[in-house]
């Protein structure tokens, strides 16, 4: 597992939600910007301006003051065109390397192992590219491990003279670099033991690199905690293309082995997928109010070439496995086209909030579904995974929402797309 020579750079999109509203919205550059849930209950993300007016992630909108909600610019979540301008960012960052693995909406690893450049020009070029072709403005960590590349990332938000890219991979003096994160955003250290961390006197990246491994071993339980102070030291142990699970988004995906060339090949797929997608949601006790289906063939051979992605928001928010798989497979065929070799499949579950926030509307998920997810739960465990496949019946259903403030579908949707007057 330990490979010392990887390179890798997390890209980042800063402020996704609000930076795809902001597109369409020049007037709205460097003004505070909100994101309501499903139904505009809560806020599900800001930009920094919002931030320094005191708005919080997860703040119910009525009780945010009224003075403050004059100089407030809110949307409602308009998840198909989020989803729908992450598969444009997502696609030109793949050009940047051979190997990248989407890691959520908005964030995808680029593998950059063996390329003899200038890394941080690489990156300053990513951010130009990604920036000039379709708006949205991202930062770049580069690191000889993921969790290294999600270390400089964070540092590049954060801290302005760095101009939205950071490189550790060849810093000597990473060490510096490292005492400015605290341990709580180190990737994969959760509250819990963050915590733990700061009661042993261990406040920084840098602290917890220099923990001996029997203290880690003891306390950190075992393989997890190892790994990431491994990663953090610059041994890569972490591959691409692993299976995360994070409260901002599920990913699930996978380059087939051989490809597949059938609509029902493609199904199977899909549909282990979502089975491994709605588990995660229900095991962290969350449920996902957008899903986002995607396949495409292999770039890099000489065939016809064919890639397409759909994003459907949820009629509420969700985590049953009958119903995402229904979901999921009636965007398959809406996106699926014959006489292509698929080489990979891949969902994203997004607008992922915790159960105790879901508004129950009249289309409440039904007991029978639930009472299938707890069978299913329960049987998994005991027998292993296994993919269900249900029936295909209709997406079509026009459910209405609340949803006041909600922008165009500028980029999906032919009849509300950006008039521009010349
Ligand atoms: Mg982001």
């Amino acid at each position: 597992m330990e490979n010392k020579n990887k390179i890798f750079a997390l890209v980042d999109c800063n402020s996704f939600y609000a930076s795809c509203e902001r597109i369409f919205r020049p007037d709205l550059r460097d003004k505070p910007i909100a994101i309501l849930s499903n139904n505009d209950g809560c806020i599900v993300a800001m930009t920094k301006e919002a931030k320094e007016l005191g708005v919080t992630r997860g703040e119910p909108y009525f009780k945010i003051p009224a003075d403050t909600r004059k100089k407030l610019t809110v949307f409602s979540s308009n998840y198909s065109m989020y989803g729908d301008i992450s598969h444009r960012v997502m696609d030109i960052l793949a050009e940047f390397s051979p190997e990248s693995e989407i890691y959520s909406i908005d964030e995808s690893f680029l593998d950059l192992t063996g390329m003899n450049i200038d890394l941080t020009e690489y990156g300053k070029e990513i951010r130009k590219k990604v920036k000039w072709s379709t708006g949205i403005p991202v930062s770049v960590g580069i690191g000889k491990t993921k969790t290294l590349a999600k270390l400089a990332n964070h540092i590049a938000k954060k801290r302005e003279k760095f101009n939205g890219v950071v490189d550790l991979s060849s810093d000597e003096n990473i060490d510096k670099y490292l005492a400015m994160v605290k341990v709580s955003s180190i990737w994969g250290v959760g509250r819990k033991l963050s915590a733990k961390l700061e009661r042993k006197n261990i406040i920084t990246a840098k602290d917890l690199k220099y923990t001996s491994d029997g203290w880690i071993q003891r306390n950190l339980g075992g393989v997890t905690g190892m790994r990431t102070v491994w990663e953090l030291r610059g041994i890569s142990c972490i591959p691409l293309d692993t299976i995360p699970a994070l409260n901002k988004g599920i990913v699930s995906s996978r380059s087939f082995g051989k490809s597949v060339e059938t609509l029902s090949g493609l199904k199977e797929a899909v549909s282990s997928y979502i089975s491994i997608g709605a588990k995660k949601l229900r095991k962290q006790k969350t449920a996902a109010s957008a899903l986002t289906v995607y396949i495409k063939t292999n770039r890099f051979k000489d065939e016809p070439q064919y890639n397409n992605s759909i994003t459907y928001k949820t009629p509420y928010p969700t985590s049953s496995t009958i119903e995402l798989t229904e979901y999921a497979l009636n965007l398959l065929e809406r996106i699926y086209k014959d006489g292509y070799k698929y080489k990979k499949a891949g969902i994203m579950l997004d607008g992922i909030v915790p159960n105790t926030a879901i508004q129950y509307s009249l289309f409440t998920p039904d007991k029978f579904n639930a009472d299938v997810d707890i069978a299913l739960d329960t049987v998994n465990k005991k027998w292993g995974r296994n993919a269900l496949f249900t029936a295909s019946s209709g997406i079509n259903r026009k459910w209405s929402m609340r949803r006041e403030f909600v922008s165009p579908r500028y980029t999906t949707n032919w009849n509300e797309i950006l008039k521009i007057r010349i």
